[in-house]
């Protein structure tokens, strides 16, 4: 059974196995979460999202996939690197942001991972609704399958947190 747990905070100052960062698909930082994961854990990460980048991911790293990189001086073992949806952008997007959480989850166990902390994927620049988002969020979570045991939303303001936690009381 795996544990769903919130709380109110700042995903760079959590300690869990891995830390899920909200990227774009660059994976050579941006705003937000992106923007703090790299100011607070160093050039490292960046360092091994530049050669991801050399490597695999020459176009970016698409939509609704997920890629771990070490967590350079935050206090986990990995980053997961996941790129959500803009909001609007396709008629896929629910898909591809539930596809966020799983194929999460997914690098998650192959890592061996046993507590994982999420943001609210794009729920910041990318404009995705709260109420939805953390449905979807919630709902994919439940639904997969995993080996981790502790999953931690954490919510950046009040307003993600409350929706988050009606969502989990329903
Ligand atoms: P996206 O581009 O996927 O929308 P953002 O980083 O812009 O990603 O925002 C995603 C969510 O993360 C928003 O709800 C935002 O308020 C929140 N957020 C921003 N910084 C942090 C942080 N340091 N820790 C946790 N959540 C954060």
């Amino acid at each position: 059974m795996t544990r769903l747990t919130l709380v109110r905070g700042d995903l760079t100052r959590q300690r869990a196995d891995a830390l899920v960062n909200a990227a774009n698909s660059s994976l050579l930082g941006g705003g937000g979460v992106d923007g703090a994961v790299h100011r607070r854990g160093g050039p490292a990460i960046l360092a091994e999202c530049r050669a991801l980048r050399a490597s695999r991911y020459g176009r970016g790293l698409p939509t609704g996939r997920a890629v771990a990189t070490t967590a350079g001086e935050l206090d986990a073992r990995w980053v997961i690197h996941t790129v959500g949806p803009v909001y609007g952008a396709s008629d896929d997007g629910p898909a591809l942001l539930a596809s966020c959480y799983r194929e999460s989850l997914r690098v998650a166990d192959e890592l061996g991972a046993r507590t994982v902390a999420f943001p609210a994927i794009s729920t910041g620049v990318y404009g995705w609704p709260m109420d939805d988002a953390a449905r979807i969020a919630t709902e994919t979570v439940r639904n997969t399958p995993t080996g981790v045991e502790e999953v931690r939303f954490v919510l950046f303001d009040e307003r993600a947190y409350e929706a988050f936690a009606r969502q989990l009381a329903g």
